[in-house]
Formats: C-alpha cells, sequence, structure tokens
C-alpha cells in the first residue's frame, strides 16, 4: 500500500504503466478536495431558472447543461428542494455518460444497470413524459432505492425492473433507440472519494469484471434498435474494462460503430482514449482487437478534469429509424385497435373527478389505468411488455380506491408540474400571482400565512411549518379555506399531500416519505 493515500500497490503499478509523465499529477489529485455537485431535474425548473434561484451558491459544470458545483457545507441534501425532487446530488464526471446519450421525447430509452438512478433520471427527464424508459437493476435492494429516484423525480413514464441483462435480451431484441450501460466495474475512479472502494479492490477484480462487462455490452447492444445509440461507461481507469471492452464489442459485432464524442464546449479538460496500439506499447494484451478504433471515447481523469475517474464511449448501430420517428408515422396513420379496459366505470369516473381539480397536466386514460388490490397504476402510453419479467413498478402509481372514494399517492404528487403561479397571498383573491424569479415571491411567500388556492398550499422553503409537514406532522393552517385534499407546495414544487380540516392540515406523507425516515 502507498503510506500516504493507503492505494494498493498493483493499481499504482498499473497506473504507472498507464499514465507515464503524468502519473505524478495523477498521484498529487488525491491530495486535493473532490468537487460537489447537483443535477437539476429537466422535469421541474430549468437550468438557467436553477442557476438565478438557487438557495445556495451555486457555479455551473461546464460539461453538461444542467450541473452546478455546489459546497455540502450549505446542506443540499436537507433542503426542501431536494425533497421535492429538484436536484439530484451528483458526482460531476457521472453527469457525462447520461448526457452524451441522444435522447428526445417519444424514444424508448434503457438503463441497464441503473440503481440507485444518478443517470435513469437523467434519462427520464429527458423523455419529458413521452416515450418509455426501462430501468434495471439486477439487485434486488439497490433496485429499491433505484425506485425511489424515479418517484422523487416525478417520471411517469419508467419500468423498473429487477432482471439480468440476458433475460431482458429474450424479451427486447433490437428494441430501443437508446441504452446506457453504466457497468459495474472495480471502481477505481471512486478511490479518491471512497476509501472503501479502495480497500474492496483486487488485482483479480478488474479481469473479473471485464468478463462481466464484455457479456453485458454485447447482450446491450442486441437489445438496440439499428440506427440507436449506446453510451458504454465506467468509473475505473483500467483498459480491461474500458477500451478493451469496446475493441470486443466492435470486433463481435461489427454493425455497431463508435461515435467520436466531442472535447469542445466545456469538456477541453477531457483526455482521448488510448488506441490499440498505444496500449499495446504499455504492454497490454491487445490479440485479436488490432483494428478496433477506441480513440473517439474519452477519460476523464482527476488530475486534468476536478471530477472522478470516468470513462464514456459512445457508440451507434448502423442504418434503420428511430422509434419516435416510426411512432410519429404511426401516429399519423392514426391507427387505432381495441381497448383494454381494466377499472370499472365507477372507479374512474372517481379517479377522473379527482384529476381534473389536482392534476389537470397528467393524461388519464381510461385503457391505461391497472388496479392491483385497490391500487390504481397508470400504465406508460408507450408500455413496453413486461409480462412474466421482474419490476417493481411500471408507470405511475397514482392512488388507492377505498370504498368509493379515492386516495391519491405520494408518487402523484410527485409527478405533478411545479405551480407557474408562484403563490396567491391567502385571502387576496387574484392578487398578482408571483412568477418565478421575482424576488416579491419571496417575500410573499416568507409571509405568516401560507397562500391556499383551494387546491394547492404552498410553503416558502423557509417556513418552519413546511419542514414539520416534511417530518409528517399535522399543521395549523388557519387559511379559512375549504376543508379538502391540498398538494402541499415547497415553494412551487409538490411534496406531499394534505387534507384540510377546519384550518388544520392532515398529513398524507407516508411514513417511508417522511423527513428523516
Ligand atoms: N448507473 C448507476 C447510477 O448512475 O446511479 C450506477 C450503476 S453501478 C456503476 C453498476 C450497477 O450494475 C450496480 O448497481 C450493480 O448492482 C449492477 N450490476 C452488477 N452486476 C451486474 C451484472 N452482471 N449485470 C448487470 N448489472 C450488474
Amino acid at each position: 500500500m502507498d503510506n500516504q493515500h493507503n492505494l494498493p500497490e498493483a493499481f499504482l503499478e498499473n497506473m504507472k504503466r498507464l499514465l507515464a509523465d503524468e502519473y505524478g499529477a495523477f498521484l498529487n489529485s488525491f491530495s486535493e478536495g473532490r468537487k460537489n455537485a447537483l443535477r437539476v431535474n429537466r422535469l421541474k425548473m430549468t437550468a438557467d431558472e436553477f442557476e438565478k434561484d438557487a438557495p445556495f451558491p451555486v457555479r455551473r459544470v461546464p460539461w453538461t447543461e444542467n450541473g452546478f458545483y455546489i459546497d455540502y457545507r450549505d446542506q443540499p441534501g436537507q433542503h426542501p428542494w431536494y425533497r421535492a425532487g429538484v436536484y439530484y446530488l451528483q458526482e460531476p464526471s457521472a453527469m457525462v455518460p447520461a448526457a452524451v446519450l441522444p435522447v428526445s421525447p417519444g424514444d424508448r430509452v434503457l438503463d441497464l444497470c441503473a440503481a440507485p438512478g444518478g443517470k435513469a433520471t437523467e434519462l427520464g427527464a429527458r423523455l419529458g413524459g413521452e416515450g418509455g424508459l426501462v430501468a434495471n437493476e439486477i439487485s434486488s435492494s439497490r433496485a429499491r432505492a433505484l425506485e425511489r429516484n424515479i418517484e422523487l423525480f416525478g417520471i411517469r413514464n419508467c419500468v423498473v425492473s429487477n432482471e439480468t441483462p440476458a433475460r431482458l435480451l429474450e424479451r427486447f431484441p433490437e428494441y430501443f433507440d437508446g441504452v446506457l450501460v453504466d457497468a459495474p466495474c472495480s471502481g477505481e475512479g471512486m478511490f479518491r472519494k471512497d476509501c472503501e472502494a479502495a480497500r474492496a479492490w483486487y488485482p483479480d477484480k478488474v479481469r473479473e469484471c471485464s468478463e462481466v462487462q464484455k457479456e453485458i455490452i454485447l447482450q446491450a447492444s442486441d437489445m438496440l434498435r439499428p440506427g440507436g445509440y449506446m453510451v458504454y461507461s465506467t468509473c475505473t481507469f483500467e483498459p480491461d474494462e474500458n477500451e478493451l471492452v469496446i475493441a470486443h464489442l466492435l470486433t463481435c459485432r461489427d454493425c455497431m460503430e463508435l461515435v467520436e464524442i466531442p472535447c469542445g464546449g466545456g469538456r477541453e479538460s477531457f483526455a482521448r482514449a488510448f488506441s490499440m496500439e498505444e496500449l499495446a506499447g504499455k504492454g497490454y494484451d491487445t490479440s485479436g482487437y488490432a483494428h478496433a478504433d477506441t480513440r473517439g471515447a474519452v477519460r476523464i481523469w482527476p488530475h486534468r478534469s476536478g471530477g472522478e475517474g470516468h470513462f464514456i464511449a459512445l457508440l451507434r448501430k448502423r442504418a434503420g429509424e428511430k422509434h419516435s420517428d416510426r411512432k410519429r408515422a404511426a401516429d399519423k396513420r392514426s391507427a387505432d385497435g381495441s381497448k383494454n379496459i381494466d377499472i370499472s366505470r365507477g372507479d374512474y369516473q372517481l379517479i377522473a373527478q379527482f384529476a381534473s381539480k389536482y392534476a389537470p397536466g397528467i393524461n388519464i386514460d381510461i385503457d391505461r389505468c391497472v388496479v392491483k388490490d385497490g391500487r390504481v397504476y397508470l400504465m406508460p402510453e408507450d408500455c413496453p411488455d413486461i409480462k412474466g419479467l421482474k419490476f417493481l413498478r411500471a408507470g405511475l402509481y397514482i392512488g388507492d380506491l377505498k370504498k368509493k372514494r379515492f386516495e391519491p399517492s405520494q408518487e402523484l404528487a410527485m409527478a405533478l408540474e411545479p405551480s407557474r403561479k408562484l403563490a396567491m397571498a391567502f385571502g387576496q383573491e387574484a392578487k398578482p400571482l408571483c412568477e418565478p424569479g421575482n424576488t416579491l415571491c419571496r417575500a410573499a411567500l416568507n409571509d405568516d400565512l401560507p397562500a391556499d388556492d383551494g387546491v394547492r398550499v404552498y410553503m416558502s422553503s423557509e417556513d418552519k411549518r413546511l419542514q414539520s409537514f416534511l417530518r409528517g406532522e399535522t399543521v395549523r393552517l388557519e387559511t379559512g379555506g375549504e376543508n379538502g385534499w391540498r398538494l402541499v407546495c415547497a415553494d412551487r414544487w409538490p411534496v406531499g399531500w394534505g387534507k384540510l380540516i377546519n384550518g388544520v392540515l392532515k398529513n398524507h406523507i407516508p411514513a417511508g416519505w417522511r423527513k428523516g425516515a
């Protein structure tokens, strides 16, 4: 072990061989502080709005549209906007893989190794509610964390599955427009921020990971539709887990080609991946892969970029059109098949009535409502066939049917759009409503009385009653508003349901969602 940083000797030897002249700078980077960042949820706020209104100092991460450096001493994980799913705390290099995968609304996207959801949440947000995301995780315990993050982000059109890549491939050959493989790896890029990762490392781990990665990447590419794009990424430095895995794919699947990731536009500090020739010169076994061109992929080195270590390759399957193009063409032909209805008309009426008041932005089609043990799910419009697969959720759990009543779910609250009307000062009908960014809003929201427009209650993120509500407590409102459901918002963003009864807001945030839970 290296005395200063407790890094495994064999790892240091590998890095010396790989980095040559840059090895000293690389080692020095272990003494530098790590950079913390967050990524803004596009479904809830634009990056420009966030930059203007952020509740603590932020600075843009240069290589991605919606990433911001932050100071952890500002406790961004404690802020109500975090609880409202406005942002995800993420290491800045880890933002790159999802950022470089071309995704547009209407696409079918797969995140094959998705937990806890750092990339899946960005991919889902980029779909903007159209098309569908399959966020898969092989470990069932990790899949639960993934599910929670998808819910927190308010992503409606997602299936969270818990399957092996092989089982998914049986069901989805050449199905997806975009695939992300953020592969399990030896984690060397995380050594700087996570001493445990360094302790868990052993020389053979690299070889073991490489074997798994070579298998996964072929399965992933077989799920990609001709014309579709795939990103392969790791957080490790070893060529055996990076360039040589890409070379393996390019050698085994001649339909796949590497697409160069441009290193301009804020990505100047990224390094080009090694070529087979360079690796052979450094003593790596490139036999069988000599003709594979891997230079278009990129490496993020901590001593060059400040972020943790990453490898990212963008690939494309030759020819073909994207699903979203075909779907648009099919929509034009307005094909209309017979509809499968899973819910009684009466129950649907209850939901539709509730939705017309509280969730006007969500299209609740009767043929997309599925009822299971009284729980109502709204399936994605273009839901893949998941019968027989292990999955945690499909679409959005919108609430429960209870004795001729409909009770909305926390997941529905999180998926509802932020209010354009930031706040309505209580008791002053049609008082000019604040728009985001207007400092007057802050003043209105800091007022002692929370605003109540009969559907939503807006509380300032600085209001102590909001903290109480997030902990699951009942809150006295005294707004004089009519009794009934209220969608409680932290500033503009929904955080859960309350029921107003004679000036008292009863808390309906489920136990597992409460602050401190
Ligand atoms: N993409 C995630 C994110 O951004 O939050 C991180 C994914 S992590 C690097 C790799 C994931 O692959 C782990 O969650 C791990 O459980 C999963 N994994 C491990 N072995 C696997 C295998 N054989 N096939 C597919 N996934 C595997």
